[in-house]
């Protein structure tokens, strides 16, 4: 055997980067539809192009590698598509802070310029994520990496856009949406986050017209929009009120009387005051209560919530309040101390709201009256539900399916139009002669770049349109209206949501709207692994579009994983300071080291606490590998090529059995998305079993150049590390391929090796007993040996024996390996044949030592540490016992701990009768 040789120390760093290399230049992930297999694909959640790799996406993507090189090391036809998001407003931000620090705006440059800014910057910048997902491993077919905004995947977007449109499932129309007032942009109900705060409920006066001492008290959190009510609501049973309803009362701060209507959806007769106001262009019930009652909508906010000038004036108040322009907050405090002055404020209490804020730049966000294009949901959602309750679609874990399901059931009509540059803009143009009214120059430049630049007033991109305009949604630009003839036209400026073209990210990645190859082989793809928070953002559109227009789901599985945090449970974040960075960690501790600690905490459903410790845990683990690979090395060194008969030893017998159950377990936890305990079971297996037991058995053999089982243990050593490198290579695919790499083997990577099958003649029942039997044995051996304080080169005499007959024979067939671990001479025999004094007497489960007490042992000493040991094993028993008996901690805890615990707690109560034991024969050698 050609041995390159393993350095003393593993440094993951240059043999991270080496393989990394190799692995991408030689082509091994590259898929191919006409490859043999069973087709197995993943595309993966493609990363914002402005974002650098973090512990989610670290988690994210370890898992899906993991996967793919196990469906590959299984012979599957696999592909792992990568690729990147163009994330509208965060790439926009990120460009026009830029700017900004240049003394420039987005608004000096114009729209076609800003944009080739953008390319530039993502061309300089987009390719870090990428380059990172490299340093990870990640086996993706990177000659395949898609970008949402490349030429294929927008002509995928116009298709889909143009399709939905013409079969009416896409409309524009004049809507209350979520505006972020300083992106400038509406935003989908999921983009609002919601958050807890201490505000105030205003109770303000509204007296009736025909009797000014009567008034209905209405009840606010917001008094200012109060300037744009066009109605008052009460309950149409309501025996207080119902005789008011078609009569007027008078809103205060205005000159405008308006109407009581009678509304059992917005009232409810058991809260409040009875009386609810209606503000149609502020407020989304409203809007709906509006729409019933056919009232009118009166914006009083600019797009910056500023208080607008002509909405104002339009709300006919009181010109006095000077409120033009004036900011949100600021207005507030003038309109409540105006109701105050004049006798309409009632009463103000606390009251605790949520106030929802843009997810981008955290600013407050208001419903806000626009045109918008919106998808209708209903018709593609449907199907969506279906294809999860039917199991045509699997969700795991289980529990997220009802999450889903009821999100889907309550879904609203999607706004897919964004008010930036940077995206995807939508097809639709309009005929400046038939829209001529309709054009509108916007006070904040929003608009695209006027392909006639017909219209005097408007420049190249402050224009956009109102509700009545008449769009022609078109695959390209109209050259003649169908109306009037006219060969002008304004694009309309608006882009569609980020989401909209991650949601065709399945099928448009593989080439749709085209019949290609790939997309035949690969789609529906296999497995979408994700995160809980775009389980609705992504995965639930994602299912919609897929269906829709390729009439099949995107995927079989959608795995979703725990979100990380922080040691204590804390969400991870710059301000807080306890971010752990990837490649930070990566670059301390090792890839493997890394994506190992992340499979083994991808528990399902739960919060992943992640602390530094674990990873340097796992470094251990890979060191342990090293030490074991280099170990094996030295020994392999002499080993003949012909093939020795096989290993019937017991050692070797055990091991393979062990092997065997590790590969079964393995890829049972692998196909249940439980790599929490495949990680679990190759950690047992090769730490506590392979060095701690295996490793140390065979060393005599190995040893002696002589030895008649030396070449058949050679071999099994060599074949159980070549086949446990291979089982280990998914989760740690670096340190697996060096040490692989340094074993004979065929082929030129482990990647493209086949993964581990069970195998059935190695599973050997009888020298698993066996070695139960002998680990007792060497750990009641061991036990006297520490109580007796024999220093370890020390040699004893033991005597060991059976309460079974079957099992005392087994003990003599072990005499060698006792005596090699037990540093003993080994006397297997019965009880009767044992000295009757000076032997100290161990019994655990049917096994009994005898550990000879030789004259200079101090057995005051010794009894001593006994005591001191059995007042240690009651305070464990204690510590377990206690916190199996706390309701909060056997309620939260994963049932493996639990399992884990109680048997820890029986195997402490086991120790406890065998040390009470020996502390009677002590005091009866000391005669006390
Ligand atoms: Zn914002
Ligand atoms: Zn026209």
């Amino acid at each position: 055997m050609s041995t390159p040789q393993l350095d003393k120390i593993y440094e993951p760093k240059a043999v991270e980067a080496r393989w990394s290399q190799v692995w991408n230049q030689q082509g091994y992930f590259h898929a191919a539809p006409t490859h043999p297999g069973q087709p197995y694909c993943i595309v993966i959640p493609p990363p914002n192009v402005t974002g650098s790799l973090h512990v989610g996406h670290a988690l994210n993507h370890s898992i899906q590698d993991i996967l793919i090189r196990w469906r590959r090391m299984q012979g599957r036809n696999v592909l792992w598509l990568p690729g990147t998001d163009h994330a509208g407003i965060a790439t926009q931000n990120v460009v026009e802070k830029q700017l900004m620090a240049e003394g420039a705006s987005r608004e000096s440059l114009g729209r076609e310029r800003f944009i080739e800014r953008v390319w530039q910057w993502k061309t300089t910048f987009g390719n870090t994520i990428v380059s990172q997902q490299k340093q990870l491993g990640e086996s993706c077919d990177w000659d395949r990496l898609r970008f949402t905004m490349d030429e294929g995947l927008s002509q995928a977007v116009l298709e889909v856009f143009v399709r939905l449109y013409e079969d009416g499932l896409i409309y524009r129309g004049e809507r209350l949406i979520n505006w972020c007032p300083r992106c400038l942009t509406a935003l989908s109900d999921i983009e609002v986050e919601h958050e807890d705060v201490k505000g105030k409920l205003y109770h303000i006066r509204y007296p009736l017209v025909d009797d000014p001492h009567t008034a209905l008290i209405v009840a606010t959190t917001r008094p200012e929009t109060m300037l744009g009510d066009t109605a008052v609501a009460v309950h149409p049973n309501d025996p207080r009120y119902r005789h008011l309803i078609g009569r007027k009362v008078c809103l205060p701060l205005t000159a405008r009387e308006i109407p009581i209507v009678g509304d059992s959806i917005l009232v409810d007769l058991e809260f409040g005051t009875g009386a609810v106001k209606i503000t149609p262009a502020h407020d989304f019930n409203d809007f709906e209560a509006g729409e019933r009652h056919k009232l009118p909508r009166i914006s009083i906010f600019t797009a910056r919530a500023e208080m607008d000038g002509i909405g104002l004036h339009e709300a006919q108040v009181d010109p006095s309040l000077n409120l033009a322009l004036k900011p949100v907050p600021k207005a507030r405090s003038i309109v409540v101390d105006a109701l105050t002055e004049r006798g309409s404020l009632e009463k103000v209490e606390d009251h605790k709201m949520a106030l929802g804020k843009c997810y981008r730049c955290k600013t407050v966000v208001e419903p806000y009256l626009s045109p918008q294009w919106f998808v209708k949901i209903k018709p593609l959602a449907t199907p969506a539900i279906e294809a999860v309750e039917t199991g045509k679609i699997r969700i795991i874990p289980e529990g997220w399916t009802n999450n889903y399901l009821g999100w889907m059931r309550e879904i609203k009509d999607w706004c897919i139009s964004r008010q930036i540059w940077w995206g995807h803009q939508i097809p639709a143009w309009y005929c400046t002669k038939c829209n001529h009214d309709h054009i509108l120059k916007t006070e904040h430049s929003v608009g695209a770049a006027a392909e006639g630049g017909i219209l005097p007033e408007v420049t190249k991109w402050n224009y956009t349109f109102t509700q009545e305009a008449q769009p022609i949604v078109s695959r390209s630009a109209p050259t003649r209206c169908p109306n009037c003839g006219g060969q002008d036209f304004l694009r309309d400026p608006d882009v569609l949501d980020t989401w909209f073209s991650s949601a065709l990210w399945p099928f448009s990645t593989l080439g749709w709207p085209e019949h290609t190859p790939e997309l035949k082989t690969y789609y529906p793809t296999s497995t979408l692994v994700t995160g809980l928070d775009i389980l609705f953002f992504w995965v639930a559109r994602m299912i919609m579009m897929g269906l829709k227009f390729m009439g099949d789901v995107p995927f079989r599985d959608v795995y979703i994983h725990a979100l990380v945090r922080d040691a204590e449970g804390q969400k991870m974040s710059k301000s807080k300071g306890n971010v752990i960075d990837p490649l930070h960690a990566m670059e301390q501790f090792g890839t493997d080291a890394f994506r190992f600690t992340l499979a083994s905490m991808a528990s399902p459903g739960r919060d992943i606490k992640l602390a530094e410790e674990r990873i340097e845990g796992y470094r251990n683990f890979a060191n342990k590998i090293w030490n074991a690979a280099r170990f094996a090395h030295i020994h392999l060194a002499g080993i003949k090529e012909s093939q020795p008969p096989t290993d019937r030893s017991f050692p070797g017998l055990w091991i393979r059995s062990r092997l065997n159950d590790t590969i079964q377990i393995v890829t049972k936890e692998l196909a249940a998305y439980r790599f929490d305990r495949a990680t679990h079971a190759l950690y047992q297996f090769f730490w506590h079993e392979y060095c701690d037991w295996y490793l140390e058995l065979i060393k005599p053999v190995l040893q002696d150049p002589v030895h008649p089982q030396g070449s058949t243990t050679r071999r099994t050593l060599q074949d159980t590390l070549e086949v446990f490198l291979r089982l280990l290579h998914p989760f740690m695919p670096f340190i697996s391929e060096e040490i692989w790499q340094t074993l004979p083997h065929e082929g030129e990577t482990i990647a493209t090796q086949p993964y581990p099958v069970p195998q059935t003649h190695w599973h050997e029942p009888s020298a698993e007993e066996t070695f139960r039997l002998f680990e007792q044995s060497i750990s009641l051996i061991r036990t006297a040996r520490v109580l007796l304080n024999y220093p370890p080169g020390q040699e004893v005499r033991v005597f060991v024996t059976h309460e079974e007959p079957a099992a005392s024979a087994a003990l003599v067939t072990l005499e060698q390996d006792l005596a090699h671990l037990g540093r003993g001479r080994i006397s297997p025999a019965p009880i009767s044949q044992w000295p009757t004094s000076n032997v100290l007497r161990l019994v655990t489960g049917g096994v009994t030592v005898g550990v000879s007490v030789e004259g200079g042992v101090d057995l005051q000493k010794a009894l001593d540490r006994l005591v001191k040991q059995i007042a240690e094993t009651d305070k464990e028993s204690q510590r377990l016992d206690g916190k199996l008996k706390n309701v909060d901690f056997v309620s939260k805890a994963p049932p493996e701990v639990i399992t884990d615990h109680q048997d820890r707690l029986r195997a402490l109560s086991r120790d406890r009768t065998m040390l009470t034991s020996s502390e009677q024969q002590l005091r009866a050698m000391l005669g006390a």
